[in-house]
């Protein structure tokens, strides 16, 4: 168990450190095991699901 999700943004080469808190655990559990995070990077945003264990299962790139 992670406390916190490594994030690598293929966009911009960004790496962020998230942290995966309780609450976002217990999320998971109920969501088909991820949540959802958003973060802006600017010109784009990086949406990433992250698991239970904070590993990053999937990501999307929008364009502004
Ligand atoms: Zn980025």
């Amino acid at each position: 168990m992670r406390d916190f999700a490594y994030i690598y943004c293929e966009e911009c080469k960004r790496k962020d450190l998230l942290q995966v808190t309780k609450t976002d655990r217990e999320y998971a559990k109920s969501n088909g095991g991820l949540f959802k995070r958003v973060m802006d990077h600017g010109d784009h945003s990086l949406e990433v699901y992250i698991d239970g264990y904070g590993v990053t299962r999937r990501f999307r790139i929008h364009e502004r």
